[in-house]
């Protein structure tokens, strides 16, 4: 594999400590998974063989407090995150997620505050309380518009209807422009491709296509079961010309298209085969506290352990600054170099 070119930070400067990680990437953005557990069972993220019954998930005194999550968040951004994005497991199971926005909203210096859900729970009421209490944004998953396929992936019996009224319900509550993600899959969704573009181009929503990546341990994943980028690209152009847009900020995932008709844009994040870890400005938080500085780690660092044992704020805003400096993580560039033994964090305990 090339060694990875850094993409220039001239013009777009770190963070205000001038925060950089080993390979001088800044801290820019953090998710924060807010429950392990979901109603869906995606067979490329949650299959049922393994997060069945039997399955142990966190304890509620395991979780963070919405008390102990905005406080680590405030630290976050007082060391230059600038977006925050709630994540799960699916955010929308966690009780009163209205109260962590509200609390996570009015923090000084926080730009944009997102949140990505699989839309089951969004009910029009659930869309107004998210907007009222200060989300900006929101990314609802969805993989067909056929219920037979999309039935098969969420393996929860949940109809495409239920997610397109969310859809609506996000949308008119304000969570305006909609993020629609699709992961793609080989031989399972890979015929929604045209299917999704159709429906949704020209209704001010912006579909994104995603690799199908090999987070976990548990998905089976192999490469013969991505369709990459350039095919996703290439099967569009067939039916829509498409034109390049310029990325909206460093280290965006997505790379943009627009319809030349003008009809919108789409967006296709490209982990596998365009790896984007040179500009990879991201920070995990999972449910229990534990810090990971990339999506594939295989381990992280206890933050509620200090949390709890009486850290002061500034002990704590050290700890993390400490990990920080020291990342030195590019998965995605290294993958197949990298040996299948490597254990990585389950995507539902770390989130997208
Ligand atoms: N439950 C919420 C949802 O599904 O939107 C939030 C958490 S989910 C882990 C976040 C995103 O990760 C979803 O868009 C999901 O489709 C994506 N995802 C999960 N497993 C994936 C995989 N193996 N490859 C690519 N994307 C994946
Ligand atoms: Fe749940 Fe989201 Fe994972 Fe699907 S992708 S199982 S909705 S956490
Ligand atoms: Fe970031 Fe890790 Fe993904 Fe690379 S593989 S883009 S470092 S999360």
């Amino acid at each position: 594999m090339d060694t990875p070119v850094l993409l220039p930070l001239v013009s777009d400067p770190p963070g205000p400590a001038g925060l950089l990680d080993a390979r001088r990437r800044p801290l820019r953005d953090l998710r924060i998974s807010i429950t392990d557990r979901c109603n869906f069972r995606c067979t490329y993220c949650m299959p049922r063989e393994v997060f069945g019954p039997a399955f142990v998930f966190l304890d509620r005194k395991e979780l963070l407090s919405f008390e102990e999550i905005t406080r680590l968040a405030r630290l976050f951004v007082a060391q230059g995150v600038e977006k925050i994005r709630l994540t799960g497991g699916e955010p929308l199971v966690r009780r009163d997620i209205e109260r962590l926005i509200a609390q996570l909203a009015a923090i000084d210096g926080l730009r944009d505050l997102t949140l990505t859900t699989n839309g089951s729970l969004l009910s029009p009421a659930k869309a107004r309380a998210l907007k009222d209490a200060g989300l900006q944004r929101i990314t609802i998953s969805l993989d067909s518009l056929d219920d037979a396929v999309f039935m098969s992936m969420n393996d929860a019996g949940v109809p495409v209807s239920r997610v397109l009224a969310a859809i609506d319900n996000a949308a008119a509550a304000g969570l305006a422009p909609v993020k629609i993600d699709m992961v793609v899959k080989r031989g399972v969704n890979e015929d929604s491709i045209l299917p999704m573009a159709e429906h949704f181009r020209g209704s001010g929503h912006i579909l994104r296509f995603i690799e199908y990546m090999d987070v976990g341990n548990h998905n089976g994943w192999r490469m013969d079961d991505v369709v990459t980028a350039a095919e996703i690209v290439e099967r569009l152009q067939g039916r829509y010309p498409l034109e390049p847009v310029a990325p909206n900020y460093f280290g965006e995932t997505a790379t943009r298209w627009r319809y030349l008709d003008g009809e919108g844009e789409v967006g296709i994040i490209a982990s596998v085969t365009q790896a984007f870890c040179g500009s990879c400005t991201r920070a995990r938080l999972s449910a229990e506290g534990v810090m990971y500085t990339c999506l594939f780690a295989g381990a992280g660092h206890d933050l509620r352990a200090s949390l709890r044992s009486g850290a002061t704020d500034s002990g704590l805003a050290q700890q993390i600054t400490g990990i920080w400096r020291q990342r030195d993580d590019r998965y995605s560039e290294v993958r197949a170099e990298i040996s299948a033994q490597h254990k990585k964090v389950e995507m539902s305990h770390i989130g997208g």
